[in-house]
C-alpha cells in the first residue's frame, strides 16, 4: 500500500476527449496537457489520446521537448511562445507550432537562421489584456513581420482566449470577446487556422468553435463551471486521489485535535487519520467539514491540514479500521466540491499533485 496515490483512469480520458469531438464536430482538437497535464502527467496522457487528439498543447518549451523526446510526433503549440530568442532554433528543429504575441517574438523568429520554417499563430488580445495586442496597427505590423519573412509557414494561424466564457455575470463581455476576435480575423484578411475556444467556450458558446479548439479541464472530466461538476457535463472524471486510514481514536466531547487545535469534537466521536497532506497537494486551506470518501459515505474533515497526515472526524458509530482506504477526490467524491470547500478552483488541486504522490494508470 502506498500512502497515496493518484489513479489515472486513461479510458475515461480517451471517452471524455471522443465526446468533446461530438460536441465540437467541426473542430480540430488541440488537446491543452500543460503543466504536467493538469498533474496528470504530462507523457502518460499525451500517449492515451495520442489517437484521438489532433494536436497537444504546452505552455513551455521544455514540455514540448520533453514531448518530442519521448516520441509525440503529432503538432505541438507553444501556448505562450518562447522566452528567448534563442530558442526559435529549437521550435524550427522540433518542428513546433508556437503562438506569437508581440513585436519582440516576431522579429525574433525573421532575424533567426533556421534550417526549416516555424508554423506561427499569432495571438492577439480580445479582452483580457493577458498576452497579444489589441491594437490593429501593431497585429498588422507583427503580421507582416512574419509574413514577409521566410522563416515561416504561410498562411499564419489566429489565437486568442476567452477569460469570462465560464462567468454568468460577464454574458455580453464574452459576446465582444467573439466579435473582437472575428473583426480581427476578418479585417487583418488571416487566411489560415483559427483558434479560440478553451473548455467554457467548448461548452457554452458555439461561435467560439473554430478550426481549432483547445479542451482542457474538461478532457480531465472536471467542469468549468462554478455550479456544475463534470458529471452533469456528461464526463468522467479521471484522477481519483486515494489515501488511506492509519490511525483511529476515541476521543471525548471537548478534546482538541491537531496543531493549533481548529477542531474541538463536537462530541464523543472517532477521529481517523490519514496518510496524505499539504505535502502531497492537499490543500491546507481545506476548512473543518471538508468531505471525505470513506467506506460508502462523506464524513468531514477536523483541523488543520498537517504537511503528511490529515484528520477526519468518522462519527460515534464508526466501523473503519487502520487500512481502510480514503478518497480525498475522484470519482466518488467530486473535486469541485472539495475546491468549492476550499475557496478555489479544481484546476489548481489537480495540479497541486506533488511528485512524492504515487501516480498509476489504469484503463477502465
Ligand atoms: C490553459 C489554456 C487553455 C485550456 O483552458 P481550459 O479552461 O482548461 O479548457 C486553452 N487555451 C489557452 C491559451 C490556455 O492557456
Amino acid at each position: 500500500m502506498k500512502a497515496v496515490s493518484s489513479i489515472i483512469d486513461t479510458g475515461a480520458l480517451v471517452r471524455n476527449l471522443r465526446r468533446i469531438r461530438e460536441m465540437t464536430p467541426h473542430s480540430k482538437l488541440l488537446a491543452v496537457v500543460k503543466a504536467n497535464a493538469y498533474g496528470h502527467g504530462l507523457y502518460p496522457v499525451a500517449a492515451a489520446l495520442n489517437d484521438d487528439a489532433d494536436a497537444f498543447a504546452v505552455s513551455r518549451i521544455e514540455e514540448a521537448l520533453s514531448l518530442r523526446n519521448q516520441g509525440i510526433s503529432k503538432p505541438v503549440v507553444l501556448l505562450e511562445g518562447f522566452f528567448n530568442s534563442s530558442d526559435v532554433e529549437l521550435v524550427s528543429r522540433y518542428d513546433l507550432y508556437t503562438a506569437v504575441h508581440d513585436l519582440t517574438q516576431a522579429r525574433a523568429i525573421a532575424d533567426a537562421k533556421l534550417k526549416k520554417p516555424v508554423h506561427c499563430w499569432v495571438q492577439v488580445d480580445i479582452g483580457m489584456h493577458r498576452l497579444g495586442s489589441c491594437d490593429l496597427k501593431e497585429i498588422a505590423q507583427i503580421k507582416k513581420i512574419l509574413e514577409d519573412s521566410p522563416n515561416t509557414y504561410k498562411p499564419l494561424g489566429l489565437i486568442s482566449h476567452l477569460s469570462v466564457a465560464d462567468t454568468p455575470s460577464e454574458q455580453a463581455y464574452n459576446e465582444i470577446q467573439q466579435d473582437n476576435f472575428f473583426r480581427i480575423a476578418e479585417e487583418l484578411d488571416f487566411k489560415g487556422d483559427l483558434s479560440l475556444g478553451n473548455s467554457a467556450g467548448i461548452c457554452k458558446w458555439e461561435r467560439s468553435h473554430t478550426t481549432w479548439v483547445r479542451p482542457g479541464i474538461i478532457m480531465y472530466g472536471i467542469s468549468p463551471f462554478d455550479d456544475k461538476t463534470g458529471v452533469d457535463l456528461g464526463l468522467e472524471p479521471v484522477m481519483t486521489l486515494k489515501a488511506s486510514l492509519i490511525a483511529v481514536h476515541h476521543i471525548k466531547k471537548g478534546d482538541k485535535v491537531g496543531y493549533g487545535a481548529a477542531y474541538v469534537a463536537p462530541h464523543d466521536t472517532v477521529l481517523g487519520v490519514i496518510s496524505a497532506g499539504y505535502g502531497d497537494g492537499y490543500p491546507r486551506t481545506a476548512p473543518n467539514g471538508t468531505p471525505v470518501y470513506i467506506n460508502g459515505r462523506r464524513v468531514p474533515t477536523a483541523g488543520h491540514v498537517c504537511m503528511d497526515m490529515m484528520f477526519v472526524d468518522l462519527g460515534p458509530d464508526s466501523q473503519d479500521k487502520i487500512g481502510d482506504s480514503a478518497v480525498l477526490w475522484g470519482k466518488e467524491l467530486p473535486v469541485e466540491v472539495v475546491a468549492s470547500c476550499c475557496g478555489t478552483i479544481p484546476y489548481e488541486l489537480v495540479c497541486r499533485i506533488m511528485p512524492r504522490v504515487n501516480t498509476e494508470y489504469e484503463s477502465n
